[in-house]
């Protein structure tokens, strides 16, 4: 088995000296809150430094929005919520579908946005900007293809009509990780069901969204969308407590997710929580130890670790614990660590923050120091940028820290079981229930697995494969409600029943 730590050899490709800057002041959207379709000063003077974790440059200023600016956005789109409400689908498909088109347009600058703002290499930037394209063009279509009860009399001489309405103004709250898709993976369902919104994006990931909004001013009615930039304790919190406001969308952490569920009851208005997640991999004898390594190259570590749903728990029966750890290794020991500009075959890119730095540290120093073998990386790298060293943990004990928290960095955990009931208690022993996936050739093992198995999404013989068409979302602590996917549409819609009297 590979033991030795080797966080010499981890090194991060920095771009040549000749290499133009990723984004000029000319690529930057304008630093302001995006309010009734225009581009609006803050009410404080107050910024927010926007920072390029490669270099730790500051790159942009936005401003810390207030209450009275989430106070502006939210009449803005509750004076434009009736008239998109009234739209026709084949109308609102149409505006939804041309958003697509304005992003395609854009793809190149909108990845190099996303790269500079959080460090991504290029290869998951324009993976984000397609699957953004996509989510869009799915819900253009499914929003005209949306079934409910067939109307009929259900009760003698009464004919009954079920109803799909929009719920009126959605408030939205994003993470960092994911600025602009998980901004699309709420925009896009929220406006093909007929409601207007509010988006507060991350205080450190800013910039797709505003460009966002600035690409598609001209082809949305004002109002339709409203961008505040801002704090969560600030202006993320007043939107949750809004009473005009009728859902609250988060993805982001448990504590956001309490802490917006808590103001959210105040007005009784509904919620939607895409939260944390800590998947576990179970790997059984049987399975393809080389296809479930050269799978967790990209799994554990796509967006640097950075992913809700990565894979980054492995459970291994321990008759092949050995040999798949050394596959495991090999496989990470060849990540290409970088910046963004460094390369088109980087894979692995900085933390997002000197915050987030020291927590993915911190972690694998608490591991270390708990007496858990490092078997690749451990640590960070020496700067300029947040890069920490693809890290495989390995002989964790039940239980670990390592093992039970999100640690959300480029990290994998590794335990051993001995039998299947142990491996699916210990798999759903964590408080988090987003995704899993199972390593096995038995279809019969595979399919039981799966299904006691207490996460929103368990693959098969595969990990973090996504598509528009099926929902995204978890159980547990990962929060409630779903994204993608006609789910998404129903979520953020509701039902009315009118009931008719033809009796004569
Ligand atoms: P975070 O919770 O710190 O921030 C998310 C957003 O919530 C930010 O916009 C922030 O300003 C806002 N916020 C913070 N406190 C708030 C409050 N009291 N009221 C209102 N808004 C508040 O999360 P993060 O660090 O930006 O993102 C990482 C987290 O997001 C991880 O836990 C990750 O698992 C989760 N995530 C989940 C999914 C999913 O689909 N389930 C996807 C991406 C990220």
């Amino acid at each position: 088995m590979t033991t030795g730590a080797d966080l010499t050899t981890a090194t991060v490709r920095r771009a040549a000296d000749a290499t133009p800057p990723l984004i000029t002041e000319a690529d930057l959207p304008p630093a302001g809150h995006f309010v009734d379709g225009k581009f609006l000063g803050g009410s404080a003077e107050r910024v927010i430094d926007v920072i390029d974790p490669s270099t730790e440059d500051v790159i942009a200023h936005t401003p810390a929005g207030t209450s009275e600016d989430i106070d502006r956005a939210v009449a803005a789109a509750v004076a434009a919520k009736s008239h998109w409400a009234r739209l026709v689908p084949k109308d609102r498909s149409e505006l939804l579908h041309a958003i697509a088109d304005r992003l395609a347009a854009d793809t190149e600058l909108l990845s190099r946005l996303e790269s500079a703002n959080t460090g991504k290499p290029f290869a998951v930037s324009r993976d984000d900007v397609d699957m953004t394209i996509d989510t869009f063009r799915f819900m253009a279509g499914a929003l005209r293809a949306t079934t409910s009860m067939a109307a009929g009399d259900y009760a003698e001489n009464h004919l009954s009509v079920i109803l799909r309405e929009p719920l009126g103004v959605i408030g939205v709250i994003t993470p960092w990780n994911y600025p602009l898709l998980m901004a699309a993976w709420k925009i896009a369902p929220i406006l093909a069901a007929g409601n207007t919104l509010v988006i507060k994006p991350s205080e450190q990931t800013p910039l797709t969204t505003l460009k966002f909004a600035e690409l598609v001013a001209d082809l949305l009615p004002p109002g339709v969308v409203n961008v505040v930039t801002g704090y969560g304790a600030a202006a993320g919190a007043r939107l949750a407590e809004h009473p005009d406001v009728d859902m609250i969308a988060l993805t982001g952490s448990v504590p956001s997710g309490r802490a917006v569920a808590r103001s959210a009851a105040e007005t009784l208005k509904r919620v939607h929580l895409e939260l944390g997640g800590k998947a576990p991999v179970v790997i059984f004898p049987d399975a393809d130890l080389a296809a479930a390594a050269s799978a967790l190259r990209v799994a554990g570590f796509w967006n640097s670790g950075q992913e809700c749903g990565a894979a980054c728990r492995v459970l291994v029966h321990v008759s092949v614990a050995e040999q798949f750890v050394e596959l495991l290794v090999g496989e990470v020991r060849s990540l290409v660590i970088g910046e963004p500009t460094a390369g088109e075959d980087i894979e692995v890119g900085p933390m997002v923050s000197k915050a987030h730095f020291e927590r993915v540290t911190g972690y694998v120093e608490r591991a270390k120091a708990d007496g858990v073998r490092v078997a690749t990386g451990g640590g960070g790298i020496d700067g300029p940028g947040y890069f920490v060293a693809p890290t495989v943990l390995v002989d964790v004990p039940e239980g670990a820290e390592a093992a039970r928290e999100e640690i959300f960095g480029p990290v994998v955990t590794v335990e051993t079981f001995t039998d299947e009931e142990e491996a699916v208690r210990r798999a759903n022993d964590v408080p988090f229930g987003l995704a899993a996936s199972v390593w096995t050739e038995n279809a019969r093992r595979s399919h039981d697995v799966a299904a006691r198995l207490d996460f929103g999404t368990v693959w098969g013989n595969s990990h973090l494969v996504l598509a528009a068409e099926v929902p995204w979302g978890g159980f547990k602590g990962s929060g409630y409600g779903r994204d993608l996917s006609v789910y998404a549409l129903d979520d953020y819609s509701r039902t009315k029943h009118v009931m008719h009297n033809h009796a004569r």
